[in-house]
């Protein structure tokens, strides 16, 4: 499939308070986010009309520019009002939706306390990847990128910043013929994957590493609220890569990839199984609930 590059599209995208032509959303190339990746961003999914989680992504997206120094200038309804009409205005009830802020062009260098805070949230029809072959898994090589200390970068934002690791990785491990890449963090352990998190199965238990260096994502939170309603135990600890041999399955889970089954790891097979499909299943009913049952489901 022909690629449609995502600066000539039809669409509306909201930018700055206003729904501009698609085409006509722009910004100036001496922007500091491009230069300096002084950006966060977000990635949602909208479910038969409804943005699932909504709130808890407007908050995440605020908190990340925060750690970044700065204030986004819209408040959290303000911000879900936007997304919701973005949606609602390409006409789209299951779409994936970006919203992105950053720092504008007023100030080019290291600092940046003149800059102004800009907002743009965009929406486009995103099906799984993967669609009904989902069962049989993803294969994942082994990045040579490590998840850095919490002490050398701002690993609690969605940070753009953070991200260019995480295109090295996939660039190299799509060159050997992997789908994705798994990232260990500095000491070894097991991280993540470039763009979700990742759960093992252990002995009927589910495991994940602790998130101290990477994204606490929300569908990993989902998840784990879900393995609890199925009397599943979760264990929340540093895995090590060695540890790997001791999974039955292996899956990922965040708001693009959804829950994937791994079915290799740099050489080493998964069956995805029971585990895996109990909460692929779950999770898939969960994301087209009303936002006030799914908030009840997940507290
Ligand atoms: N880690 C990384 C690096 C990601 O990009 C994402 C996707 N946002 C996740 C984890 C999963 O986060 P979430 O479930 O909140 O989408």
């Amino acid at each position: 499939m022909a690629l449609v590059p995502f600066d000539d599209r039809d669409g509306q995208i909201w930018l700055d308070g206003s729904m501009v032509p698609w085409r006509e959303a722009k910004l100036h190339v001496l922007s500091h986010g491009l230069h300096y990746a002084s950006g966060v961003f977000e990635g949602e999914r909208a479910y038969a009309g409804n943005i699932f989680r909504l709130r808890t992504h407007t908050e995440r997206l605020l908190n990340s520019g925060r750690i970044l120094g700065f204030q986004i200038p819209w408040t959290a309804d303000q911000i879900d009002e936007a997304c919701k009409a973005v949606v609602k205005a390409n006409g789209l009830t299951d779409a994936y939706v970006r919203p992105i802020a950053w720092r504008g062009a007023e100030q080019l260098s290291v600092s940046a306390q003149q800059t102004r805070i800009h907002l743009a949230i965009a929406t486009w029809a995103w099906p799984n990847l993967f669609g009904d072959n989902r069962m049989k898994g993803v294969r994942l090589g082994l990045a040579a990128w490590k998840r850095p200390h919490p002490e050398t970068a701002p690993t609690a934002s969605k940070a753009a910043g953070l991200y260019m690791i995480g295109t090295l990785s996939k660039h190299a491990a799509e060159a050997e013929g992997f789908d994705d890449a798994l990232m260990l963090d500095w000491r070894g352990r097991i991280a993540e994957a470039t763009g979700a998190n990742i759960f093992l199965a252990m002995g009927g238990e589910l495991h994940t590493p602790t998130p101290d260096c990477f994204l606490d994502g929300i569908t990993r939170r989902t998840v784990m609220a879900l393995a609890k309603h199925r009397q599943i135990k979760v264990v929340e600890r540093p895995i090590l890569y060695e540890e790997l041999p001791n999974a039955s399955e292996v899956f990922l889970a965040g708001t693009a990839a959804e829950i994937t089954p791994v079915r290799e790891i740099a050489g080493q097979a998964f069956t995805p199984g029971m585990i895996t499909e109990t909460l692929l299943g779950d999770y898939e009913k969960t994301t087209r609930m009303a936002p006030a049952e799914v908030d009840k489901l997940i507290a």
